[in-house]
């Protein structure tokens, strides 16, 4: 565990929401939340926070392919009226766009979604008064 305690105390929604973005860990801003490009790691290596309860399942990918295909059909749109190129300058244009648009934010978005999850203690639904039905 690192010395510095001030930045790990830090728990406020922007503290958490840049070490998110970041890829770091929610808590102390240190360990990587990430074992892989998407892959959420078992738990920070710095600070020993369980990322087990961290699921973001489809959300970051929704909020990225949202804006970006909004960005890109509206563009292609555009440059269709005004000058008509032949599709194959279109396919040279909006395919490595949409790929940057979708993948080079994909992973801060997951970050800040499991941020923000860990921030407002998001958990399953359960029902009071235990295991009970
Ligand atoms: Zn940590």
């Amino acid at each position: 565990m690192a010395d510095d305690n001030s930045a790990q105390d830090d728990q406020s929604l922007r503290a958490m929401a840049w070490r998110g973005l970041a890829g770091r860990c929610p808590r102390c801003g240190q360990g990587s939340l990430f074992a892989g490009f998407l892959k959420v790691a078992p738990r920070c290596e710095n600070c020993g926070r369980d990322f087990s309860a961290a699921d973001s399942a489809d959300g970051p990918a929704f909020f990225v392919m949202s804006f970006a295909g909004f960005v890109v059909v509206v563009a292609a749109l555009v440059v269709e009226i005004l000058f008509q190129p032949p599709y194959w300058l279109h396919a040279l244009l909006w395919i490595p766009l949409i790929l940057a648009m979708t993948l080079l934010p994909l992973r801060p978005a997951k970050g800040l979604l499991i941020a923000l999850q860990f921030h407002h203690k998001a958990a399953e639904g359960r029902l009071a008064g235990g295991d009970r039905p």
